[in-house]
């Protein structure tokens, strides 16, 4: 009966991807961890068939009469993901995409959402999006030498901080030469000068990877966390695959990206250093919104310059790519605001369509 459900759940899912064209989201609804039940927000997931839907109630209003009461927002996704799931059930709606990536697609999968509601534990830790999805490819490449393919997985770490790459695996005080980004139009591939890349010949150089990044990070900032909560981590992984028998080649990228956490920022409130970082953060982000909007739109200038991150994921974000945004919420009342925001945010690029992805996959001597 499992495996049927499953079944149906893929061959839905592969519906959306046709219906709904590359650019899917899904929303992840972090656990409550111990907060007591009167500091958790009014939340409910009407269809649990679909997990489609997720309704708020928003904050309590006053109406002239003094009626106390609280108006219901509804938002709907491709995916919602209630409090009690897992990394595991996660990796499982995203594995496809990760296949992507090796049929030579450029893939991008970002957490978006405000500090604290989960996105550095679906992405980077220890049984996180990142691990689990090199440990998918390395099995699957594993495999497809016995069909002839020869498979390069390579991997880097960078993080965006105000407006500046710093590669992520290499000890700060050595992090001297400036990193830029390189497009390569024809091949729609990026590269990043000055930047370490790790050839991933097996499945435990990731995890080393993760804990360098994580040791050069705490380097380089005295409070870790706030840094973390402030720049933009993107893990790229390359994949390079060539068919020995018939000479089919193909390149694809997978983008993996913890955002800066999204609460608004006032720049009231800041000075100095504080007052530069905030801008950039709200700016970035808000320039990831206007390149959606624009390839939404199907517009000539799509305005990837504006900042540094779209700059970078370029050739993943639209065109020949596949891109899927998780918006990570918070369960609690305290944080209502920020989850309406972030719903409103990820509704907007839900209801974008762009284009059909292409695969780079050709036959040597083809096109
Ligand atoms: P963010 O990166 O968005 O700031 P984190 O991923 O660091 O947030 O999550 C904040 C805290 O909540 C961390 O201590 C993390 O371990 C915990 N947490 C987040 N999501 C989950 C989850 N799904 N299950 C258990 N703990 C979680
Ligand atoms: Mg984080």
């Amino acid at each position: 009966k499992l495996i049927k459900e499953e079944t149906e759940r893929r061959v839905l899912f592969n519906k959306y991807q046709e219906l709904k064209g590359n650019i899917r989201v899904m929303c992840r609804v972090r656990p409550s961890l111990g907060a007591p039940e009167d500091d958790r927000a009014g939340m409910s997931f009407p269809d649990e068939k679909t997990s489609a839907e997720i309704v708020l109630a928003g904050p309590e209003e006053r109406s002239s009469l003094g009626v106390v009461s609280r108006k219901n927002y509804p938002f709907e996704f491709d995916r919602v993901f209630m409090p009690a799931s897992q990394n595991e059930e996660i990796f499982g709606e995203i594995s496809q995409l990760v296949q992507s990536a090796l049929d030579g697609y450029n893939v991008c999968i970002f957490c978006y959402g405000q500090t604290g509601s989960g996105k550095t534990h679906t992405m980077s830790s220890d049984d996180g999006m990142i691990p689990r999805a090199t440990h998918m490819i390395y099995d699957t490449i594993t495999k497809l030498k016995e069909k002839s393919w020869e498979y390069t997985m390579e991997g880097c770490f960078v993080e965006v901080y105000n407006e500046e790459l710093n590669d992520l695996l290499v000890p700060n005080e050595r992090n001297s030469k400036k990193l830029e980004v390189r497009h390569d139009e024809a091949r729609k591939q990026t590269t990043i000068t000055n930047c370490k890349s790790v050839r991933l010949s097996s499945p435990d150089v990731v995890e080393t990877m993760l804990s360098e990044a994580q040791k050069n990070r705490s380097v380089a900032a005295t409070k870790a966390n706030e840094r973390s909560s402030r720049s933009h981590s993107i893990f790229i992984l390359k994949l390079v695959g060539k068919n020995l028998a018939t000479g089919e080649q193909c390149e694809g990228t997978l983008n993996l990206v913890d955002l800066a956490g999204s609460e608004r920022l006032k720049h009231s409130q800041a000075e100095g250093d504080r007052m530069k970082e905030t801008q950039n953060i709200n700016k970035s982000l808000s320039c990831l919104g206007d390149v959606i909007e624009a390839l939404g739109r199907a517009s000539g200038h799509i305005p990837y310059r504006n900042s540094k991150l779209t700059h970078l994921l370029q050739y993943s974000l639209g065109g020949n790519s596949k891109t899927l945004m998780f918006v990570m919420v918070s369960p609690l009342e305290a944080h209502l605001k920020e989850t309406l925001t972030s719903l409103r945010f990820a509704t907007k690029v839900h209801n974008t369509h762009i284009g059909t992805a292409k695969s780079t996959k050709k036959i040597k001597g083809g096109d």
